[in-house]
């Protein structure tokens, strides 16, 4: 019965720690994916191009990115479909 029991309180860590993942990297995509020109985290265009990561470049063969970088908040982005 008490294996049964740690298996289970386990799991619960588990599924707790892997909920807090994935809601991590939901909010680091918010924040840094955008389908517009705008920042996604302040919503300003004052924008510049920066060179893309290696990530980026590799995603950019298949999907067509842009990476910026927003000179009111200093955050790095990438924009899709433009
Ligand atoms: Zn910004």
């Amino acid at each position: 019965m008490y294996s049964v029991y740690l298996s289970n309180s386990m799991k619960l860590v588990f599924y707790s720690i892997a909920g807090l993942v994935i809601l991590a990297a939901l909010t680091y995509l918010y924040l840094h994916i955008s389908f517009s020109i705008k920042c996604p985290k302040c919503g300003k265009i004052d924008e510049e191009r920066i060179t893309r990561s290696s990530l980026a470049r590799f995603f950019s063969r298949f999907i067509p990115i842009k990476a910026y970088h927003c000179r009111k908040c200093w955050n790095e982005y990438v924009v899709i479909g433009h």
